[in-house]
């Protein structure tokens, strides 16, 4: 049961994804970009703010009410979403979880303003699932930190300002751990964004190679402890995956709902195609799956708030927000599949919008933890 807040909230998401994003998605996808037009809308709703504290220009939105918010826009455009992701997500909740109350004050208004877009650059070529075997390094210098190293699948590489980028701060003899994250500003000297990847779907989202040839940051772009980035990382995927939860069921839904309207209108044999017990049987399982999904990301949710408030709730965290992430994007890659059969040729079409959800969907299976990882991480909980 969604409480009056929320549901307000909800609506507000809904009512902008269905003004300012559902009518030019596949023209986003079609160009390679959304207009950056959108990003200062949602900002003047607090969309780019949604958990920051109002003390820092959020909104304040618990957890739940975000996702439920989120799940709107992730309807409304996978690509767009991602940003959106990023930008309340994994960014803000490093730095008000280990930033300094300087950082904070300085960092979390320009986020929630969207006067600073941001991004998130861990994974390298050779260092996806296994972070820890990444070879960016910082090294201390007069001041402050040298950073250089390549970093592989940016999203928001060119059109963020800001970048949290994780590095190796310790030798070999430090476990491989000592890994720290470094507020970058994307204009510094020596940082570059190269080759923009051509994607499968998310076609509007900017995924980007960049590299820093000797990036030099001042001591105070350091987050916390210089050995504990990657923990700090790894602490934000649980959050990071019920948001990937939530943007496989708004790319779900987007295909059930096309997929209800369409084949009531579709007539084969001299009836609508919803009048066939095989089509009402996959409409029944896509919809089931879905309402699964949501409520699986929705028990991680009250998990990951319980555990935030420092009460010890009965469901371990990490486990349940890799099991609605793991859920939720396959249920996604099902269903919008599903979708492409009901609509039978025109599926296949470009002009028709199913195509474009059955690829965005494909991608939530694979970043912030592929289904085989979460299904190492859930299997460590249950046999540890
Ligand atoms: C569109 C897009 C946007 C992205 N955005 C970002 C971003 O903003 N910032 C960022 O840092 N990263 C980003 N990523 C990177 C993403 O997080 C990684 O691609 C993902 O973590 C997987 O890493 P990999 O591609 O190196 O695959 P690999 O780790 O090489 O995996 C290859 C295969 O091996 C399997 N595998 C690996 N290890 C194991 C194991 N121990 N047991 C069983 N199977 C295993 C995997 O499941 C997979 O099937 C993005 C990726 C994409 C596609």
């Amino acid at each position: 049961m969604l409480t009056g807040d929320r549901r307000a909230i909800q609506e507000l998401a809904r009512d902008f994804a269905e003004g300012e994003i559902v009518p030019v998605a596949g023209q986003w996808d079609h160009q390679g970009a959304f207009d950056r037009e959108v990003l200062d809308k949602l900002a003047g709703l607090g969309f780019l703010g949604m958990m920051v504290p109002e003390r820092y220009g959020g909104l304040e939105l618990d957890l739940p009410t975000y996702l439920v918010a989120f799940e709107e826009f992730a309807r409304g455009d996978a690509a767009l979403s991602l940003t959106i992701h990023i930008q309340n997500g994994p960014v803000p909740v490093i730095l008000l979880d280990h930033g300094t109350g300087e950082q904070k004050s300085r960092w979390l208004p320009a986020l929630a303003s969207g006067e600073k877009i941001a991004g998130f650059a861990l994974s390298e070529a050779g260092a996806g699932s296994d972070p820890a075997s990444m070879t960016a390094r910082a090294r201390r210098v007069d001041g402050g930190w040298e950073i250089s190293g390549q970093k592989k699948w940016v999203t928001n590489g060119g059109l963020a300002d800001v970048m949290l980028v994780f590095a190796r701060t310790g030798g070999p003899d430090a476990g491989g751990r000592a890994i720290g994250a470094f507020l970058v500003d994307t204009d510094a000297p020596g940082y570059r964004v190269g080759k923009r990847e051509k994607t499968m779907g998310l076609r509007a989202s900017e995924t980007v190679e960049v590299e820093l040839d000797g990036v030099r940051v001042a001591g105070d772009r350091l987050v916390g402890n210089p050995s504990h980035g990657l923990r700090y990382a790894l602490e934000a995927l649980d959050l990071g995956r019920l948001g990937i939860g939530a943007q496989a069921v708004g790319i779900a839904r987007a295909a059930l709902e096309h997929a209800i309207v369409y084949s009531r209108e579709r007539h084969q044999f001299g009836r609508p195609i919803a009048s066939f017990g095989a089509i009402r049987s996959k409409l029944s399982t896509m919809a089931t799956r879905i309402a699964a999904s949501r409520a699986l990301v929705m028990e991680g949710a009250r998990a990951w708030q319980e555990r935030a408030a420092g009460r010890a709730g009965d469901v371990p965290v990490t486990a349940r927000s890799a099991m609605a992430k793991l859920m939720a994007s396959e249920t996604a890659a099902w269903v919008t599949e599903e979708a492409v059969r009901i609509f039978g040729g025109y599926g296949f079409m470009r002009e028709f919008p199913v195509e474009k959800l059955m690829r965005d969907a494909k991608v939530t299976e694979i970043y912030e933890g592929t289904s085989e990882i979460l299904r190492l991480v859930i299997g460590r909980s249950l046999t540890a």
